[in-house]
């Protein structure tokens, strides 16, 4: 993914994929952490085509018996 500088400053910075997957499993639309290349934390991005579910909607999605 390409990064503008212009967005990463813009965007909350998360110190770890684990915060800011947190914040994402409980935000209401769907976010995906990624990692910055400008900045080296991480952001959050509606953009999630191609990208790989994270643990916790593989989780939701699957439904335990
Ligand atoms: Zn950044």
């Amino acid at each position: 993914m390409r990064t503008r500088p212009g967005v990463c400053q813009r965007k909350r910075r998360y110190a770890t994929e684990a915060e800011a997957l947190a914040v994402a499993a409980r935000a209401e639309v769907t976010l995906r952490p990624y990692r910055c290349p400008l900045c080296r934390h991480y952001h959050l991005t509606g953009r999630t085509k191609g990208m790989r579910l994270p643990a916790f909607e593989r989780e939701r999605r699957m439904p335990r018996s």
